[in-house]
């Protein structure tokens, strides 16, 4: 019953046995659908591969912040990483205790590092001049984490690398000499070493390369509690793609985390960030086909919905899977699927699927993360429904929004109007 995954049942595709199209005629179309049950699997997997390293997982919120999902996370033993004030705020809400969230913010105020602070959240400092403020303001009364670029050259579109050369994240390993001078300077106390060299790392190579800078680093420091290796987990976005083998990643870990735990005189623990790997596999976001459009070029399916809700295939030109739910025994066809978007619009070119008709529902796979929490109201439409489903029960987890919510923050233009 709680299998987690897509699964064609009896003529149906169903999520933990709901049935993904019954869903839309209660909750209406475009709809976000998550699945409970993998998310739980894909944490214990990440659990279960460093467990040797007393490994702590901090959920990457900004992936998935919907309330209902942080708090699945929090029950099933994880922490938080945060990139801003509001996502630290959600997850205090949320029910994370302020010690099990990671404040990891980039190119903000020293205002919302200081406010971060007095939430009693881990702080995570990428740059050196904020280390210096914070060096002055807080001198040894708050231990910190660091973040390092150790310029690495891994991980997937080149939007999303993070690690490298030209990269605007974390402090540059070669500028250790000026960060041990503003420690020196501030009495400042180093708690953490953080490095997340970016997205979709797939190998247990790249892990382990990063893995040795890091422990090389951290001798530096007497009083680490942790060091946080941030993400890098991919998933399998194409049907038969890899996902990261967390497994084979501890397993070249061990023996690096055992030899420096030995020569620094206590075991640390290794923190962990994951956004995708956790969430992307779990979402399913369903949308109807409007209409079926033959061109001399092609055939689109122009569906109810658009980059708008889903804007990953048109800014990363992500691969997402799609499925016809509708039509599960229909002839394949090749189709362009296509949002309603006024400008190119594209979800998928040339992918087969079976017979589209008009009124049928599709659902985009692997929508979970940086789906919905990349979506707007571009084009005035509302953002779609959110449904979680845990041990085989759908339940709605945000509403659509209405007129209502697209005036709410207007102000100023219904006095003119009674003038
Ligand atoms: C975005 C981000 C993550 C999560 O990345 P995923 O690819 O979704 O796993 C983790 N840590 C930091 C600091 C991030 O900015």
């Amino acid at each position: 019953m709680t299998e987690s995954g897509l699964r064609l049942q009896e003529g149906r595709y169903v999520v933990q046995g709901v049935d993904l199209a019954e869903l839309c005629e209660t909750y209406g179309s475009p709809l976000y659908v998550y699945d409970g049950a993998s998310i739980s699997e894909q944490y214990r997997k990440m659990v279960t591969a460093f467990k040797g390293m007393n490994c702590k997982i901090k959920y990457a919120g900004k992936a998935l912040t919907n309330m209902s999902i942080l708090k699945l996370l929090k029950q099933l033993g994880a922490g938080l990483d945060t990139v801003s004030i509001q996502e630290v705020r959600l997850g205090l809400m949320a029910g994370f205790k302020p010690e099990e969230i990671i404040f990891t913010p980039n190119c903000v105020s020293f205002e919302e590092i200081k406010e971060a602070t007095e939430l009693g959240v881990v702080i995570n400092i990428d740059n050196i001049s904020v280390l210096e403020q914070f060096g002055h303001y807080f001198e040894d009364s708050v231990p910190v984490c660091i973040r390092f670029n150790p310029h690495i050259w891994a991980g997937g579109h080149s939007n999303i690398q993070v690690g490298h050369i030209d990269s605007k994240f974390g402090i540059s390993v070669y500028q250790m000499r000026h960060v041990q001078r503003l420690i020196k300077a501030s009495n400042l106390r180093v708690r953490g070493l953080h490095v997340h060299t970016g997205s979709d790392i797939l190998d247990a190579e790249a892990y382990s390369q990063t893995a040795r800078i890091m422990f090389e680093l951290a001798h530096q420091f007497q009083d680490l509690e942790f060091i946080d290796f941030g993400s890098g987990f991919k998933v399998a976005y194409k049907e038969g793609g890899n996902e990261t083998d967390v497994m084979a990643i501890g397993v070249g870990l061990q023996a690096a985390y055992d030899e420096f735990c030995e020569e620094y005189g206590r075991k640390i623990d290794l923190w962990f960030e994951p956004g995708k790997y956790l969430v992307s596999k779990s979402g399913f976001f369903v949308a109807r086909a409007n209409v079926i459009k033959p061109t001399p070029a092609t055939v689109f399916v122009g569906v109810d919905s658009g980059m708008n809700h889903l804007i990953r295939p048109m800014l990363y030109q992500a691969h997402h899977e799609i499925v016809n739910l509708s039509n599960p025994e229909g002839t394949k066809r090749i189709y362009t699927i296509v949002g309603n978007i006024c400008e190119t619009d594209t979800f998928g070119s040339d992918r087969k699927l079976s017979e589209v008709r008009e009124g049928d529902l599709i659902a985009i796979r692997n929508a979970g993360a940086y789906g919905y929490m990349m979506s707007s109201n571009y084009n005035s439409r509302f953002r779609p429904a959110e449904v979680l489903i845990l041990n085989g029960e759908a339940k709605l987890i945000r509403r659509r929004e209405t007129l209502d919510d697209l005036l709410r923050t207007q102000v100023g233009w219904e006095e003119e109007e009674n003038d």
